[in-house]
């Protein structure tokens, strides 16, 4: 959601007329697209604005500085006070507010303000500059109407409102008149979509069902799922339409049922199982991923190792796997954060080291199976390779030229490389 943020942001500063560096000495205005998921993610841009600040005020460097995203909306005109060298702040819902603001303090006005507590603030913009000419981010979805005591988004991105159905549509026919095959639709909870729609009924199996219909789009892929909210429905649509790709994100945060409920994550673990169990007997060749937290409030060793024995058992085909840090603001904030920062490392890098191991016996059984994908790159490392990003989000790097780009390819894999596929292109 931030990457498609940064994306829409940039393409209207260029439309106004701004020219975009990625050199920080040539720059005149500096603008920080946050994440507050994370405190290490915030305590980089408290680094970075603090280097910058001195820039101005110690070096007399002439620069603005701006502020938007999750952080502006959790600290609000606060970051003024800890920052008095910044110009601007900009909230999650006003991504669009970005070249008018920017306008502004070059008029002379200080510490500039937007911050809306209403919207949708998901715009489409045919002004987007898009990383790339055949995949596009698409935020269907925003805020989050779940509780989990860690988390942050509640706060930063709002409720949750979903963007109107035909508009949807509107949107993916465009981008496929465009040139894009493939899409990924955003959200913070994406398989929520629709929940406010009760008059029209448009849920988000029905939206992908209708998207994949659209002509020109070749892939379709969404990003990120609540297992309370990934249902039958969901799974039999991914089941019956091909465009739709093959890897769901679940996140399961622990495997302990204590924990989880400590959590607010409204499931347990053998609720989570009984639903993966159904989505792989539904679709045989899905790839799961997850995200993990390790050292919660009140995380016990037996809590742990039920963590421990539920990655082993699922088997995901990656995971996501964090240390604990309670995020101001947060329900889980007035817990008492009693895991001791050693064993939180501790049991981090005990599940990242069972989890590569995981990841490599999964992946060693592709070898000699033939995968679907589109040309998403070129091999930056040598010439005359391409990388495909397949429909289970794997890569698989195979000869090929720029001029491939963008096709939908099929290839054979035939080695691994740490967590890199080697392959050949496969002509049925
Ligand atoms: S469902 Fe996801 S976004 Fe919503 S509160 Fe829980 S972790 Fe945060």
């Amino acid at each position: 959601m931030n990457e498609y943020d940064t994306e829409l942001a940039a393409g209207l500063l260029v439309k106004e007329g701004y020219q975009l560096t990625t050199e920080d000495s040539k720059a005149d205005a500096v603008i920080f697209n946050t994440c507050s998921v994370r405190e290490h993610a915030e305590d980089r841009v408290f680094g970075q604005l603090g280097s910058f600040s001195h820039q101005k005020s110690v070096d007399g460097r002439k620069l603005i500085l701006g502020v938007m995203g999750c952080m502006s909306e959790n600290y609000k005109t606060g970051l003024f006070k800890r920052f008095p060298e910044l110009d601007f702040i900009v909230g999650t819902r006003n991504v669009k507010d970005v070249p008018r603001v920017l306008s502004r303090v070059i008029d002379g006005k200080k510490r500039q303000v937007a911050l809306d507590e209403e919207g949708l603030g998901i715009e489409y913009s045919e002004f987007t500059r898009r990383g790339s000419a055949y995949h596009a981010w698409l935020p269907i979805m925003t805020g989050c109407d779940k509780v989990c005591t860690f988390c942050i988004v509640p706060k930063t991105r709002g409720r949750e409102i979903s963007k109107p159905a035909a508009e949807v549509t509107r949107e993916v026919k465009r981008l496929a008149g465009e040139g894009f095959k493939a899409v990924t639709l955003l959200g913070q909870n994406v398989n929520s979509y629709g929940k406010d729609f009760a008059a029209t009924a448009v849920t988000f199996p029905k939206l992908l069902a209708e998207l994949s219909k659209i002509s020109g789009i070749e892939m379709i892929s969404f990003t990120t799922s609540h297992p309370s909210d990934a249902v039958p429905e969901l799974f039999e649509v991914i089941r019956d339409n091909p465009k739709i790709t093959r890897r769901f994100h679940l996140p399961l945060q622990s495997g302990s049922d204590k924990i989880l409920k400590r959590m607010k994550r409204l499931h347990t673990l053998s609720e989570y199982r009984a639903k993966v169990d159904l989505l792989r007997t539904m679709i045989p060749e899905i790839a799961l991923t997850t995200d993990i937290i390790v050292g919660f409030p009140g995380e016990t060793p037996e809590d742990f190792d039920a963590t421990r024995h539920a990655l082993e058992q699922i088997g995901f085909d990656s995971a996501f796997i964090y240390k604990y840090s309670a995020r101001p603001g947060t329900p889980a904030e007035a817990l008492v954060d009693d895991v001791p920062l050693e064993e939180k490392k501790r049991r981090n890098s005990e599940l990242l080291d069972l989890q590569e191991r995981i990841t490599e016996s999964r992946n060693l059984k592709l070898i000699g199976s033939v995968q679907k994908g589109i040309a998403g790159k070129e091999n930056v490392r040598v010439s005359g390779e391409i990388v495909l990003r397949t429909w289970t989000d794997k890569k698989i790097v195979v000869p090929g030229a720029a001029a491939d780009l963008g096709k939908i390819m099929s290839a054979r894999i035939t080695k691994l490389v740490n967590e890199t596929f080697l392959g050949e292109v496969y002509c049925a």
